[in-house]
């Protein structure tokens, strides 16, 4: 005769329970379809408790199964299940791309982004405007991403659920809720963004908010160059330089969350260039954008990506000043690059924003700086990657960010939401 557990038991098999369901709806989500099988061996659980968790996530409209040749599955579970046993390949769980969905902002040095995001990771519809460098107020950028938001949320199918929503900001952010403690290129200090973009966008759903190269890295980690690896550095440029450090799966955010400046690290204090934090000879102000166009003799009112991309193209077609300004930025970004290695011996290092363009070029100086001043056995399997998701890395990271209630705790996120 079995006795009911006691309440505490009861409660932690509801919170496992609970956990195993994000669990799987996080491996659909992240890695595409999969078998049940696959499922069972990569969660350490067996086929019938991944089909019961399948079966919940199914009920809630979350995901599917299908054959795997394609197509819905219409047969009884329970006879499907037998026949698998009886040696046919077992059904594959994958998302509904089309129904949970997520919004998702960027807030960059040169743009604003909105956009839809599917659960699986599809950006299904985008919003884009130019943002100027300076004077974008608080009010300005909210203004902007909130029109775009409610477009977006209006445009989607009828019956699709919003889920969450998450932005990217480049600057410090406190974390829990989205205050902008500091962001250097707009001017901001303290400034409630997430508050004021959920109550504009009037959705009732709150806005979480983290920092573009702590989400770029994590998302180079999750849908990228980084995927399988629990140890690697994200560099995110524009005009300065932001960081991202992940060290055995979890990014390290630092006591107030404020980890990683990795721009901020001093590389060259006694004859450095001004950084804009008021010190000298950060990474940043070395191989930053006024510093890369400065070496390149660029006049002081050309800045931007596209007078960045010029120097890029000069040096391709052979100018020499150009060429001598990138190997002078890839110097100094190898000094950076190589104590970050010997810090955290990372399985890789990832050029984001506007270092994806600038590496190519100065990848000789920072393959010499790693040979030269990283430890052998540190450098032995260091891999040196441009980001896989493109100028998109920041804003894929706003949508994990949105959805990571969902993968939490699914059912109870899907009871929270409000029908379109
Ligand atoms: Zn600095």
């Amino acid at each position: 005769m079995s006795r009911a557990p006691t309440p505490a038991v009861g409660m932690a098999q509801e919170r496992i329970h609970r956990h195993n369901v994000g669990t799987l709806l996080r491996h659909v989500h992240l890695g595409g379809a999969m078998s049940r099988a696959v499922l069972a061996e990569r969660m350490g659980l067996n086929r019938s408790t991944i089909m019961a968790l399948t079966a919940q996530l199914v009920a809630a409209g979350l995901v599917r199964e299908e054959p795997p040749g394609g197509g819905l599955a219409t047969a009884d579970p329970r006879r499907e299940e037998a026949r698998g046993r009886a040696g046919r390949p077992s059904l594959v769980v994958r998302v509904r791309p089309n129904w949970a969905y997520v919004l998702a902002f960027d807030v960059a040095v040169d743009r604003l982004v909105a956009a839809r995001v599917g659960l699986g990771g599809a950006v299904l519809d985008r919003r884009e405007a130019v943002r100027p460098r300076a004077g974008a107020d608080l009010d300005h950028v909210v203004d902007v991403l909130a029109r775009f938001g409610r477009q977006l949320y209006e445009a989607a199918p009828a019956d699709s659920v919003c889920v969450g929503i998450g932005a990217s900001y480049c600057g410090m952010i406190r974390p829990g809720d989205g205050m902008v403690r500091f962001g250097p290129d707009m001017g901001w200090v303290d400034q409630a963004f997430g508050a004021e973009l959920s109550e504009r966008l009037g959705l009732g759903i709150p806005v979480p908010v983290g920092n573009e190269a702590h989400l770029g890295a994590l998302a180079e980690q999750q849908r990228g160059a980084g995927v399988g690896l629990q140890n690697l550095l994200y560099l995110h440029g524009d005009v300065g330089v932001g960081g991202g450090i992940i060290v055995g799966g979890k990014l390290l955010d630092g006591d107030g969350g404020y980890g990683c400046e990795l721009g901020h690290m001093v590389v060259n204090p006694y004859n450095g260039r001004p950084c804009g934090c008021g010190s000298h000879g950060c990474l940043e102000a070395e191989v930053g954008e006024r510093a890369l166009l400065d070496a390149a003799g660029r006049p002081a009112h050309l800045w931007g990506r596209d007078a960045l991309r010029s120097v890029v193209d000069d040096a391709d077609r052979g100018d020499e000043s150009a060429r001598e300004a990138l190997r002078r930025i890839g110097d100094w970004l190898g000094i950076g690059v190589a104590n970050l290695i010997n810090l955290f011996n990372p399985g890789m290092v990832i050029f984001g924003g506007m270092l994806r363009d600038i590496y190519p070029g100065a990848a000789p100086q920072v393959r010499h700086r790693i040979a030269t001043n990283v430890l052998p056995v540190a450098r032995e399997r260091v891999r040196l990657r441009t980001c896989a998701l493109g100028d998109d890395s920041t804003l894929v990271g706003a949508a994990e960010l949105a959805f990571a209630d969902l993968m939490a705790d699914p059912l109870a996120t899907l009871a929270r939401t409000r029908p379109h």
